[in-house]
């Protein structure tokens, strides 16, 4: 049928008409559609892992800034930092921990390095599922543009 998808779920094994393409394989996925980091974290998009746990993904930048670029996401869907702190701040301590332990993984923790997340319009956030940045194996200027 023209249109129509067919996916099978690994749950109960019934076969459900969907229409289009969905974002994630399972209709019992729990990320967000249309959200590439949720995606990611579903498996749907590849990504490069670094570091991974139950809460937490680090994979690295497709784009990236300095030798050592890697993006550290709670797995559960929220905005932005701002969303993330007001509804579960230890998950927020989670991605910051995790952001260490990938610089101790990638050996800049000596060296130093940065963890940026980026929060908004004005600081130029262009995925809206929130995300930690850590930058480094290079001097890194400051202030940042
Ligand atoms: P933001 O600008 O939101 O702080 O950072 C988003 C980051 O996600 C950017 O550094 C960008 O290069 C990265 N990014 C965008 N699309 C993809 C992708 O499909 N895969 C990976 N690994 N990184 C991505
Ligand atoms: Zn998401």
């Amino acid at each position: 049928m023209h249109g129509i998808a067919s996916i099978t779920t690994h749950a109960n094994a019934v076969t459900l008409p969907v229409r289009g393409t969905l974002p994630a394989r399972c209709p019992y996925y729990r990320g967000v559609a249309d959200c590439l980091f949720c995606a990611i974290a579903a498996g749907d998009v590849p990504a490069t892992a670094v570091t991974s746990t139950d809460q937490v993904l680090a994979f690295r930048d497709i784009n990236p800034q300095a030798p050592t670029h890697v993006l550290i996401i709670p797995r559960e869907h929220y905005p932005d930092a701002a969303a993330l702190a007001a509804a579960d701040p230890g998950l927020l301590a989670e991605v910051i921990a995790q952001a260490h332990q990938v610089a101790v993984v990638e050996g800049i923790s000596g060296g130093g390095y940065r963890i940026v997340l980026n929060t908004g319009a004005e600081a130029v956030q262009t995925v809206p599922h929130v995300h930690a940045h850590v930058l480094g194996g290079r001097p890194l200027g400051w202030p940042p543009g």
